[in-house]
């Protein structure tokens, strides 16, 4: 167990030191902030739709290494995806980190990320992301906090 814990710790770093889809799009018109004031965490989500499918998203911001590994590898999973799917996604992940449902296989390298349940102020560093890509899509709001 503690081998398979160094390995998302590995994961994650990595992804902290070198975030993927990192800056805006091309052709990105949608956008949303995100903030977490408990942590000082700040994302800024980017995405542009084609029809019902996210065709790209992409993140700039500045946070902790939870927060800046959720942005990038939600970015990775959330790519081609529709918009349903996303939904369905984030409903599984959300279940994940707040520790109220098992990992799920469907989750792929979201997994890494399970180790947030232990750490319950954390769960807003790692679903941060997530509420400013839903709030980018729906065009509900520009800027979202978790407080
Ligand atoms: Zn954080």
């Amino acid at each position: 167990m503690s081998d398979l814990r160094d390995l998302y710790q590995t994961v994650i770093l990595d992804h902290y030191k070198k975030p993927r889809n990192f800056g805006r799009p091309a052709g990105a018109d949608l956008s949303a902030e995100g903030v977490n004031p408990l942590c000082g965490d700040r994302v800024q989500v980017f995405a542009r739709l084609e029809g019902d499918q996210l065709a790209a998203v992409g993140f700039e911001g500045s946070g902790c290494a939870i927060s800046t590994a959720a942005a990038s590898l939600m970015t990775q999973a959330v790519r081609g995806r529709t918009r349903k799917e996303v939904e369905e996604l984030f409903a599984r992940y959300h279940d994940m980190v707040a520790g109220a449902g098992a990992t799920d296989p469907s989750l792929g390298k979201l997994e890494v990320l399970a180790g947030v349940r232990e750490f319950p102020a954390r769960v807003k560093c790692a679903t941060l992301v997530w509420h400013a890509l839903r709030a980018a899509l729906d065009g509900s709001a520009e800027r979202v906090t978790t407080e």
